[in-house]
């Protein structure tokens, strides 16, 4: 199990020999990030609906560089034209799952994106949980960013395909453990991407009642109306 395991650069195995990129990597929360995770989670308790607008704002950005992109990159879109958000939630294996199909991230950017680099709103965030000394009405109007899925996620996955990188990236971290790991894309994370990004966010005993197709409706129009994207809701087929 993976709490078991120390912090490492990855474990070699046969196939990794004739491969430069390691099976798997683990890696350690940079400190200021790691302050984040925890003062999101200390703060926001009571509003923590806000993981949904983080995450489709998220997806929204997503969409917008890759139309950038597009316009002068011939061939970005190959593979997956179609730009939108797809959120489903799984009663059953108690997980909801938010997808774009938008720029993704390499293997390089997803290191430094999520994990290595506090954003520059953190210490607006930071000052603001100061200031307002626990009205959470006030912290929820800021954007948090990522890491407020673990405000109902104690394990997040996150697969992301760039049309700049061959390979698809699995990233994943549980809460409180102060580490992520990233690996090639192994299949568990559900069907392959073509392009884009698929978190899947496996709620915590206390958030199960978000798997709720309805909920999550009612929160999209809440949090979301302004997304120039089609959101689509659907529910997973077994
Ligand atoms: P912000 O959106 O304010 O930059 P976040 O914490 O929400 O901060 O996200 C951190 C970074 O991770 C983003 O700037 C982006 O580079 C990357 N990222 C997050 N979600 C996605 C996504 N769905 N697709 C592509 N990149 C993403
Ligand atoms: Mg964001």
């Amino acid at each position: 199990p993976f709490a078991a395991r120390p912090f490492s650069r990855g474990v070699a195995s046969a196939a990794a020999a004739a491969d430069p990129i390691p099976a798997e990597e683990t890696f350690q929360y940079q400190a200021e990030v790691d302050r984040l995770m925890d003062m999101i989670v200390n703060s926001l308790y009571s509003n923590r609906e806000v993981f949904l607008r983080e995450l489709v704002s998220n997806a929204s950005d997503a969409l917008d560089k890759l139309r950038f992109v597009a316009v002068t990159e011939q061939g970005a879109l190959k593979g997956r034209e179609e730009l939108e958000i797809l959120i489903s939630a799984d009663k059953d294996a108690n997980t909801i799952t938010i997808e774009d199909s938008g720029i993704g991230m390499t293997h390089e950017q997803l290191l430094s994106n999520l994990g290595t680099i506090a954003r520059s709103g953190t210490r607006k965030f930071m000052e603001a949980v100061k200031e307002a000394k626990g009205d959470t009405n006030l912290i929820g109007q800021f954007g948090v960013g990522f890491y407020s899925a673990f405000l109902v996620a104690d394990r997040v996955t996150l697969l992301t395909k760039s049309h700049e990188d061959e390979a698809a990236w699995l990233w994943s971290s549980e809460a409180g453990s102060h580490q992520f790991r990233v690996k090639k894309d192994d299949g568990s994370a559900g069907a392959p991407l073509a392009r884009g990004t698929r978190v899947v966010l496996h709620l915590k005993e206390d958030a199960a009642e978000l798997a709720d197709p309805v909920r999550l409706a009612r929160l999209i129009r809440q949090y979301s109306q302004f997304i120039q994207f089609p959101i689509k809701l659907y529910t997973p087929t077994k």
